[in-house]
């Protein structure tokens, strides 16, 4: 099962990846964990990755493909995967179409002013990691594994947010208009489950 989970940041997109890992076996990849691990390989490609990363350019698009080439083709990848917030623009599912085929492409819906709202609510903890949401009750503003204090990332304040917003509403239209067929579209404007039923539902069909 080659599937897409498209979504805006905050749209709960993550959390749907993990419950499709859990349930039907198949890896969860970003572009930057293909990069990661093709950059970690030690091959020529994964060189040359490391020369831009280490300049701070962007990976140029040719060796996009090559990677979706190299990394779809691993072992891990045998029975299908998630890739997770790739593509994000018509340019690269163009590129990620010259790869392979999907069966199937996830489109997470949730109004942009309730993203707005969860993602100001999101707090980090600086020192391992753990993201707590300030709405939920019993929120003390520590983290609750370290308890240290948590804070608000740069990414998480409003501007930064909308601008986010923005630039995702800009790219999903083409996207989901080149998809329009293999497209299944999922609100999750409820709880986590509540997400994620009708999908597991769509994929056990898509499965048979
Ligand atoms: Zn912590």
């Amino acid at each position: 099962m080659k599937l897409i989970l498209l979504g805006a940041a905050g749209s709960g997109k993550g959390t749907l990846a993990k419950k499709i890992t859990r349930d039907f076996g198949i890896p969860q990849l970003s572009m930057g964990d293909m990069l990661r691990d093709i950059a970690s390989s030690g091959s020529e490609l994964g060189k040359k990755i490391g020369e831009y990363q280490n300049k701070g350019i962007l990976v140029p698009s040719d060796v996009v493909f090559e990677v979706l080439k190299e990394r779809l083709s691993q072992k891990d990848c045998e029975n299908g995967y998630i890739l997770d917030g790739f593509p994000r623009t018509i340019d690269q599912a163009h590129l990620l179409a010259k790869v392979t085929e999907v069966d199937a492409v996830i489109s997470v819906e949730l109004a942009f002013d309730e993203i707005e709202r969860r993602l100001a609510a999101r707090r980090t903890c600086p020192k391992c990691g753990d993201i707590d949401n300030a709405n939920y009750e019993g929120f003390t503003g520590n983290c609750r594994k370290c308890q240290t204090p948590l804070f608000q990332r740069d990414d998480d304040k409003p501007e930064a947010i909308r601008t986010r917003l923005e630039v995702y509403k800009q790219n999903i239209t083409p996207l989901i208009n080149f998809y329009g067929d293999r497209l299944f579209k999922v609100s999750s404007a409820g709880s986590p489950d509540e997400t994620y039923k009708p999908v597991y539902d769509f994929l056990k069909t898509l499965e048979a």
